[in-house]
């Protein structure tokens, strides 16, 4: 098996161009990344990307990455999203150096927001939060100053501390950097920097009832942790001039700078956090961890391995424009890495009884079953045999079609391992529905050929009645019909109603188990499965992680 931490493979892009020509000028020696996430939700594929990307650099430039939770908002931010943070982050196979918190720095901050206000770079201003949207103008349109923009120093200092010091409510006072209210760039006029908010902070407790803003806490940390490239998404670009004025500002240990890639956007599929919080809180999937959501925690439910979601990562590249991925990269990614790994069983989701009229009652045997074609390391099992069999309801078509080659009346298959079967009788019950099949076998064709050459063209998966384990299966397909629910403007109205079906009645050969480290199999010729967390032996439930790309060359290649 491979280790995440080897697979990349040509990880050359722009932004590792800056690091060489930062290193070959001398401007760095170590090289110092952060992932930072702000604990208001679960982890997603977008953030893989993100967590690739910068600890990726960081482990080929023998430098680190920290872990730095984004914790400026204390309303949003919990406990149970810490945790997931980490345990995702660990599970993609990297280890952070340092996994600080934004807000361990609050002090520093607060002492840095003072500095500003010293040098007349800050102020306290007193409009409301409509009359600041108001006079911040437009793209076409320069904002206006406040009339609070000139209050002297002193002033600043005392109400800033006033601030501090909780004599006001939410919203009476916020701290602006005075910068230029007719800068073209929006994020230039005389940004909020702090603002007085009544909340208990997870870290902080009520230490604090003043927070301050992303923007003024990102670059100040990073300079704090010695960050020496800063990774962000690109629509902070536009905030990076302010991210510089604040550095240039202050006097602090370290000068990072900001360098912006595109987003992952992924074709059916929401990555946005608050999106995903929704689907969620409405009940249209069963929680963060729901297989059909591409979290990290859903992904890793649903069988993704961690190694295939770092292979993914790899192959969509790092670049500066945004475009959608579509999702069959993502599913490739993942076949492949299944291929490699998965063990090889049979299971039938929607069973057909056969019964073999002419195998003994009484009689049953084994065969030898390779747990991989291409990897004999891993072994065989043994896979039992009799007179009753399971079969798959498609596998067999009462008024079959010339070139259907699998199991209809007076027509011969092969079983895969055992033997080539003729269907002689369809047994109904009275509604007419199909209830199970009567055939022959041939005792000559045990292991899967016929003495007299005899050309049998379809081989089909099966599971002995009298061995076989009784499981439920989920299948699972997109949750959305389009492939971008995030650009409708009501997603609900793509929700997919059958992206979940489950079968009650799957029956698995024997050799299948449950661990606690759930195992990939790959049930032939319907996909990749891994047993859920809700499994239990008495009831085993699988999730289906991905179909196979073409059940049939497979199965006729390896015999
Ligand atoms: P969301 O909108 O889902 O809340 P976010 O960007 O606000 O996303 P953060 O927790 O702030 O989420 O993100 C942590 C890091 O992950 C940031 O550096 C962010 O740029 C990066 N990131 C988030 N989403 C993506 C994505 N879709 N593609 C690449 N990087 C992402
Ligand atoms: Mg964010």
């Amino acid at each position: 098996m491979s280790d995440s931490r080897a697979v990349s493979g040509d990880t050359s892009n722009f932004i590792r161009d800056i690091i060489d020509a930062d290193l070959a000028a001398g401007k760095v020696s170590t090289i110092i990344t952060r992932f930072p996430p702000e604990p208001n939700g679960y982890l997603h594929i977008g953030h893989a990307k993100s967590i690739c990307l910068n600890f990726g650099i960081a482990r080929d430039y023998a430098g680190y990455c920290n872990l730095r939770f984004d914790d400026t908002n204390p309303e949003k931010e919990e406990q149970e999203y810490i945790d997931s943070i980490r345990r995702d982050v660990e599970w993609l196979g990297f280890k952070w150096h340092d996994n600080p918190f934004a807000s361990d720095y609050f002090d520093q901050l607060y002492h840095w927001a003072v500095d500003l206000i010293k040098q007349g770079k800050a102020y306290v201003d007193s409009q409301s939060a409509d009359e600041i949207r108001a006079n911040r103008g437009t793209l076409k349109q320069p904002g206006n100053n406040s009339p609070y923009r000139e209050r002297s120093v002193e002033e600043n200092l005392q109400l800033f501390e006033g601030m501090k010091n909780d004599q006001y409510a939410d919203g009476e006072h916020v701290l602006r950097a005075r910068i230029d209210m007719a800068s073209p760039n929006i994020n230039m006029r005389d940004p909020v920097l702090y603002r007085i908010l009544h909340a208990t902070h997870h870290n902080t407790g009520d230490d604090w009832v003043i927070y301050p803003l992303y923007d003024f806490t990102h670059g100040l940390s990073d300079a704090i942790e010695g960050v020496t490239h800063s990774l962000c998404t690109l629509e902070f670009e536009d905030h990076r001039p302010l991210y510089d004025w604040i550095l240039d500002q202050l006097e602090t240990p370290s000068r990072p700078i900001q360098i912006e890639f595109a987003r992952l956007q992924l074709e059916y599929s929401l990555t946005s956090k608050r999106k995903l919080n929704q689907l969620v809180n409405e009940g249209h999937v069963s929680g963060w961890d729901d297989p059909r959501m591409l979290t990290i925690s859903g992904m890793r439910r649903r069988g993704f391995t961690p190694e295939s979601i770092v292979r993914f990562c790899d192959m969509i590249g790092i670049t500066k424009k945004d475009s959608t991925i579509e999702m069959g990269v993502l599913e490739t990614a993942l076949r492949d890495d299944l291929n490699a790994r998965a063990i090889r069983r049979m299971a039938v989701i929607n069973p057909l009884k056969v019964v073999i009229e002419n195998y003994p009652e009484d009689q049953e045997e084994f065969f030898d079953g390779a747990n991989h074609p291409q990897n004999p390391e891993l072994g065989t099992r043994q896979v039992p045999f009799s007179r009753e069999i399971y079969i798959e309801r498609d596998d067999f078509m009462e008024d079959a079609p010339r070139k259907f080659f699998r199991l209809s009346p007076g027509r011969e298959v092969r079983l895969r391992f055992a033997y080539y079967i003729t269907c002689k009788e369809v047994i109904k019950n009275e509604a007419g529905e199909i209830e199970s099949l009567v055939c022959t076998y041939d005792p000559e064709s045990r292991g899967g050929s016929s003495p007299d050459g005899r050309k049998v063209k379809g081989t089909i998966h099966w599971v002995s009645a009298r061995h076989a384990v009784d499981a439920t299966v989920n299948l699972y397909d997109r949750l959305f019909t389009v492939p971008n629910p995030g650009a409708i403007p009501d997603f609900h109205t793509a929700l997919n109603p059958e992206s979940n079906v489950v079968m009650e009645n799957a029956r698995f050969e024997p050799a299948i188990e449950l661990t606690d480290n759930p195992i990939a199999y790959q049930f032939e010729r319907l996909g990749y499965f891994v047993s859920d967390y809700d499994s239990t032996p008495d009831k085993p439930l699988f999730n289906r992680t991905m179909t196979l790309r073409d059940s049939w060359a497979k199965i006729e290649k390896s015999q």
